[in-house]
C-alpha cells in the first residue's frame, strides 16, 4: 500500500490519570467504575454519544448471563448484578434468571447517572487513535474529537474496545476468527420495531416453528437467505407496542475495516426492511409492524483477541476447569453463529444443565506490554472459548476486575502480571463478586 509521512507535531497533553478506559461498553463501564471505587482517578474515551457499548449504542438491550446454565443459581455478582437492579428498579425493564432484559435509552441514563455520582469523567465523540509506547510501557495515548488530536498520559490503562484497538497499537500479540482462516462470527444490526401487538406473536409463536416461516418466506422469494433464525425479539414492558429484532445477519466481514463496517450496516439496514415486509405478511401481531431506528453501529461479535500467557479454551470452559486466580462465573453455551452463512454454525456447543465454569484473572494480562490490561470482547481466549465468554454480563466482570487491577496495581507499584491476586479476589468479593463456589448464594 502506498504510504504518506505526515507532519510530526507537538499535540496537546488534555488528561493526565491513573487509570485509562478505552472504550465504553460493559467492559469499559466496569473497569471505569471499579477502578474509581478503588480510590484512582478515571477517563473513559468512547466514540458514541452514550456508555453501554452493544447493550446501548448497538441497540441490543439483554445483559446475560447470571446464573448457572438452566437454573436460577445466580453465580455474577458485583457491579453486572448491580446494573441489572438499577435497570429493574428504575422501571426500565425485567429479569429473570438468564438475564435482565430492558430499553436502552434507561440503561444509558442509568450510567451516566452512575459515572456523574462517582466522578468517573467520561469524554464522548472522542476516537481512541493510538498508543504511545516507550519500553512496553504505553505513557498516553492519541485521541481525536472535535478539538483535533490530543494526548491523554496515563499511568495504567484498559483496553475496552471489544477489537483490542489499544493493545494492538501497542505492539500486543493477537489473533483474529477461527483457526483455519481467520474469518470472525457475523455481524448483526439490531432494529426496533414498533406497531407490534405482542401478546398476539407469543401466542403465534407457540404453534409455528419460526425457522420454518423464514424458510417459506424464502421460498416464495420475499426474503433474500440472510438468516434462518431469529435469535431473538427483545421486548420490555416500558414499550409495549415495541420489539429489538436480532435477525440481520452479514458473514465475512472484518470489525477493523471501515469499508466492512460500512457495507455490513447498509446491508443490515437493507435486511431490516426486507425483514419488517416478511413480519407484515406472514407474523401474527405484526401485520401493522414499522421501523423505528437502528441503532448507532452494527454489532460486532468477534474481532481481535489479544493474548496473554493463559489462552482459556473450550475445552477449559466445558470441562469446567476451576482457576486458583478465578474473578468470575461464564455460564453461556458456546454460541457461534454460522460464520458462512445464515443460522448457527455446526461448532455450537450446549452444556448440561447446572454448567458454569470460573475466569481466570490471567486472560486480562496481554503480554508484551507492562501496564495494559484488557477486558471483555478483546480478552485472551481461544475463537470457541470467546463465543461463550462474550456475554455482556460476562464483559461486566471481566471489566471490573480489571478496573479494580489497574488500581491495586498502581498501589502495589507492580506491573498487573505480578499483582497480588489474592487481595483483588478479596476487594472484587467485598463488592458483592462471585468467584468461587463458597460465593455462590443460597
Ligand atoms: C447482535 C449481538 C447480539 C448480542 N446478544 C447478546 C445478548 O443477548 N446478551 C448478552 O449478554 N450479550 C450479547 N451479545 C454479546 C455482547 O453484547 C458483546 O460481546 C459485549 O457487548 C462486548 O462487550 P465489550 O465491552 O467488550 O465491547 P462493546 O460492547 O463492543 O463495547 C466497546 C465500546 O468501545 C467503544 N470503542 C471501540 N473502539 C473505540 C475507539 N477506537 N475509540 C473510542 N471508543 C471505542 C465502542 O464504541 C463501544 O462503546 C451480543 C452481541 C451482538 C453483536
Amino acid at each position: 500500500m502506498e504510504t504518506q509521512l505526515v507532519p510530526a507535531r507537538a499535540l496537546p497533553v488534555v488528561a493526565d490519570v491513573d487509570v485509562l478506559v478505552v472504550g465504553g461498553g460493559p467492559a469499559g463501564v466496569g473497569a471505569a467504575f471499579a477502578a474509581r471505587r478503588a480510590g484512582a482517578s478515571v477517563l473513559v474515551i468512547e466514540q458514541f454519544n452514550c456508555l453501554g457499548g452493544v447493550a446501548t449504542a448497538g441497540g441490543h438491550g439483554h445483559i446475560s448471563v447470571f446464573c448457572a446454565n438452566g437454573t436460577d443459581t445466580r453465580v455474577v455478582g458485583g457491579l453486572a448484578d448491580d446494573i441489572a437492579r438499577r435497570l429493574v428498579d428504575g422501571g426500565y425493564g425485567f429479569r429473570n434468571a438468564h438475564g435482565v432484559w430492558f430499553e436502552v435509552e434507561g440503561l444509558k441514563r442509568i450510567l451516566d447517572d452512575m459515572a456523574q455520582a462517582a466522578g468517573v469523567r467520561v469524554l464522548y465523540y472522542t476516537q481512541f487513535c493510538e498508543s504511545l509506547v516507550e519500553d512496553e510501557r504505553i505513557t498516553g495515548v492519541v485521541i481525536q474529537n472535535k478539538a483535533g488530536r490530543q494526548v491523554v498520559r496515563a499511568r495504567m490503562v484498559v483496553d475496552a474496545t471489544g477489537d483490542g484497538d489499544v493493545a494492538a497499537s501497542a505492539g500486543a500479540p493477537f489473533e483474529v476468527g477461527r483457526a483455519d482462516d481467520g474469518r470472525c462470527q457475523p455481524m448483526t444490526l439490531m432494529f426496533t420495531i414498533g406497531g407490534v401487538d405482542w401478546p398476539t406473536v407469543e401466542r403465534w409463536r407457540t404453534s409455528y416453528q419460526m425457522t420454518d416461516v423464514w424458510l417459506e418466506a424464502q421460498r416464495n422469494g420475499d426474503m433474500a437467505p440472510f438468516q434462518t433464525t431469529v435469535m431473538g425479539f427483545w421486548w420490555t414492558p416500558t414499550r409495549p407496542d415495541q420489539v429489538g429484532v436480532n435477525f440481520t445477519h452479514i458473514t465475512h466481514v472484518d470489525a477493523v475495516n471501515a469499508d466492512d463496517l460500512t457495507f455490513a450496516t447498509m446491508e443490515g439496514r437493507r435486511q431490516a426492511y426486507q425483514s419488517i415486509d416478511v413480519f407484515r405478511k406472514y407474523v401474527r401481531g405484526m401485520e401493522g409492524c414499522y421501523l423505528v431506528s437502528t441503532p448507532n453501529t452494527v454489532g460486532i461479535r468477534e474481532s481481535r483477541r489479544i493474548l496473554g500467557d493463559l489462552v482459556l479454551t473450550d475445552e477449559d470452559i466445558l470441562t469446567e476447569r476451576t482457576w486458583t486466580d478465578s474473578i468470575g462465573y461464564g455460564a453461556f453455551f458456546i454460541d457461534i453463529h454460522h460464520i458462512d452463512g445464515p443460522g448457527m454454525d455446526h461448532t455450537v456447543v450446549r452444556p448440561p444443565v447446572g454448567f458454569k465454569y470460573q475466569i481466570p484473572y490471567r486472560i486480562l494480562v496481554p503480554r508484551g506490554v507492562e501496564n495494559l490490561l484488557t477486558a471483555g470482547r478483546c480478552v485472551s481466549v481461544t475463537h470457541r472459548a470467546l463465543g461463550s465468554l462474550r456475554v455482556m454480563a460476562q464483559c461486566l466482570l471481566m471489566g471490573e476486575a480489571a478496573g479494580q487491577a489497574a488500581a491495586h496495581a498502581l498501589q502495589e507499584d507492580v506491573a498487573p502480571c505480578h499483582l497480588d491476586v489474592p487481595r483483588l479476589q478479596a476487594a472484587l468479593q467485598a463488592e458483592g463478586g462471585i468467584l468461587t463456589e463458597d460465593d455462590i448464594p443460597v
